[in-house]
């Protein structure tokens, strides 16, 4: 027996088959355009990443050499925060969607904020009011594509994150599509309640998004409809999981304390608080880890880095320093050390724990010695502060509950093949750095998820006993360094504010 877990990530959609002890069979992979019609705004194009969905799924069953009747079960995990909007008769988007990293929309946020500030939903939601989540991008479609908003009300258009999205159309699209959620999902959406895991009818009303055009939320893994069409037909779709929980699920972090940091195009830090829901004074985001059929939702807090490995990109299509990703580790070793050199990559602004939209990018430190070898070392370097500084927010936030359970840091994600980087890590924050033998942590986690519904897994130890650990690396500075490294990173940091203006 097989799960096939769909991720329909960022850059790219991805069907990974998996067999029952969890190792990676087959891997489909298609990458989607990036359409940047201007600065600041970020665009997919849905109906392009529906068909990559079904060529991907097509593909790795081939490679696998398996049929649909060696599948139990399909789980779905995906970019979070992404808005579709379309026509439930046609099946058409009506626009492109709005990707997370999208900033058109910091206007109305700014208008939102004036009355109570940019915590104003976060005891509801576990969010501070930002262009990041999805419902101001919900809100601009309707106010910007002619006639949407009267057509959601009337309930002619839906509404999804890519999630929903690609569940829609597998069930069946415009002839009997499920329309459908999960709470993960939902969580990232600044409309929905945490307590209640329903959507909230004031946020709905601040925001101006009409409630017909909203999926139903569901919980994380069930049985939520069964595939028509595409290379597997008569399929169940048994899970739903934001990428970055997915990957926590796929980490076995599973209680309260454990954690884990993908290193992706950003980096996301999540940490498990159990079914507490912890508010956090400290730049964090709460959010729903997960939830298993109808059992207790797990929560957790979560560090979101806007800008990690896209740095690394940036350094390879924008200055041209390198012309592959991994490159950039030969380049960091030509020196021995940054030069004093500091690449603070505040591109779309900062996230946690700053949350500042008015900085932007900044290298610092540069002297007539710097050259790109220090700026390839201190842009790795980049990376592992601010998972430091998003990590030291956590123990602020949750030191009686977690007590001493941040001993060591779980890693995943494209950057983590990097092992001057993850040294690095280590250094910077004092702790061991562990990366697991299946690094495709994402997906797997969708795919235990889905797993479990339809029991294929019978509980979450069974899953916890399939995690092993690869590699480990130890901190090798001693305290002091450490703290002058930091202490001059952060000066870093705050050169960065105040510098964008409003015309
Ligand atoms: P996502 O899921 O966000 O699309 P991935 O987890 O696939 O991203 O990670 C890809 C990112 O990792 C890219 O931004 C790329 O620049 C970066 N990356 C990949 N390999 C390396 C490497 N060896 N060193 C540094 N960065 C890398």
């Amino acid at each position: 027996m097989h799960i096939v877990a769909i991720d329909q990530g960022t850059t790219s959609t991805r069907a990974i088959i998996f067999d029952t002890k969890g190792k990676v069979v087959a891997i489909g992979q298609r990458e989607h355009a990036q359409i940047f019609p201007q600065s600041g705004w970020v665009e997919h194009d849905a109906a392009e990443i529906w068909t990559n969905t079904q060529t991907v799924i097509g593909e790795a069953i081939e490679t696998a050499g398996i049929d649909a009747s060696d599948v139990a079960a399909i789980g779905i995990t995906n970019q979070r925060e992404t808005v579709i909007v379309w026509d439930r008769t046609t099946g058409e988007p009506i626009h492109n969607a709005l990707v997370w990293q999208d900033t058109r929309t910091q206007p109305l946020i700014d208008k939102l904020a004036a009355d109570g500030g940019v915590r104003r939903f976060a005891d509801a939601t576990g969010l501070p009011l930002a262009t990041y989540f999805s419902a101001s991008k919900i809100a601009w479609i309707l106010d910007n594509v002619d006639g949407a908003r009267k057509r959601a009300e009337d309930g002619e258009l839906l509404f999804g994150t890519p999630d929903t999205w690609v569940l829609w159309n597998l069930t069946g699209g415009p002839k009997g599509g499920v329309h459908a959620t999960d709470v993960t999902n939902a969580s990232r959406t600044l409309l929905m309640d945490l307590r209640t895991l329903n959507w909230d009818d004031a946020l709905l009303e601040a925001f101006g998004v009409p409630r017909a055009m909203l999926p139903a939320i569901r919980s994380s893994s069930e049985t939520y409809g069964t595939t028509v069409g595409t290379a597997l037909d008569g399929i169940p779709i048994a899970s739903i999981l934001g990428d970055q929980q997915a990957a926590t699920f796929g980490q076995a972090a599973f209680d309260r304390g454990e954690s884990k940091n993908t290193y992706g195009t950003g980096n996301f830090l999540l940490v498990n608080t159990g079914e507490d829901i912890v508010e956090s004074k400290n730049g964090l985001i709460t959010t729903v880890a997960y939830r298993l059929g109808d059992d207790a939702p797990r929560y957790a807090l979560e560090g979101s880095i806007a800008v990690t490995g896209s740095l690394v990109q940036w350094l390879r299509d924008n200055l041209g320093l390198i012309s592959e990703s991994s490159e950039v580790e030969e380049l960091a070793l030509s020196v021995p050390d940054n030069g004093g050199v500091y690449v603070v990559p505040a591109f779309s602004g900062l996230f946690a724990p700053y949350w500042r939209p008015d900085a932007r990018g900044a290298i610092l430190g540069l002297t007539r010695f710097a050259n790109k070898g220090h700026i390839a070392r201190a842009a790795l370097e980049a990376v592992a502060f601010q998972t430091r500084e998003v990590l030291d927010a956590v123990i602020a936030d949750t030191d009686a509950k977690t007590g001493d359970a941040l001993k060591e840091l779980r890693v995943d994600g494209g950057m983590v093949g990097n092992t001057t980087l993850m040294q690095f890590q280590a250094d910077v924050l004092g702790i061991p750095v562990i990366r697991p033998a299946v690094i495709e942590t994402t997906a797997l986690g969708a795919a235990y998820a889905a797993g479990l519904a339809v029991g294929v897994w019978k509980d979450v130890d069974e899953l916890r006993s399939m995690w092993s650990e690869d590699e480990r690396w130890e901190p090798q500075i001693d305290d002091a360094e450490r703290e002058k490294r930091l202490a001059r990173w952060r000066k870093a940091v705050t050169r960065t504010f105040d510098w964008v203006e409003e015309d």
